[in-house]
């Protein structure tokens, strides 16, 4: 699949959280530093970034392998930390697929710093986890196919 293609499907099915996401919107903290505030505020920026962009021109060819085993990758996630939160799910699934495939940007946000002290940082246009390494290994983990660059 072309990755206009892909990212148009996306943007299409983005378009039924829009009601959703601008009652979120209001809740949301700028002051807050936690990881799972900042991973809100990613989201935010990101969801809006496929609403209003336009990536007609793309035209890379896509795995689509890879988008398959990303997806269940996804899909297991949930299964152990959210079984019953399908509709957040598929926003997430949305949300990674575009930022590794179509955006080419980590799964996690510059500056994010993880509870064991690694983070993720940007240096010369590249994108580093120094996680990686470690969270790589997990089964069926998203690393995988995340763009960060070990370090
Ligand atoms: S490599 Fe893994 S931990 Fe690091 S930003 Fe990407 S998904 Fe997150």
């Amino acid at each position: 699949m072309k990755s206009s293609a892909l990212f148009i499907k996306l943007q299409k099915h983005m378009e039924k959280y829009k009601s959703k996401v601008k009652h979120n919107e209001l809740s949301f903290n700028e002051e807050d530093m936690s990881i799972e505030n900042i991973m809100s505020k990613y989201n935010l920026e990101t969801y809006y970034e496929i609403i209003n962009s336009s990536y007609g021109e793309l035209d890379d060819e896509v795995n689509e392998d890879e988008l398959k085993d990303l997806k269940n990758r996804i899909d297991n996630y949930f299964r152990l930390y959210a079984p019953d939160d399908e509709e957040f799910r598929e926003f997430i699934k949305i949300i990674s697929l575009y930022l590794i495939f179509i955006a080419k940007k980590p799964l996690h946000p510059p500056g994010i710093k993880f509870s064991n002290g690694t983070m993720v940082y940007k240096k010369d246009d590249i994108f580093y986890c120094t996680g990686k390494k470690v969270f790589i290994k997990d089964e069926l983990s998203l690393c995988k196919y995340c763009i960060a660059r070990i370090n």
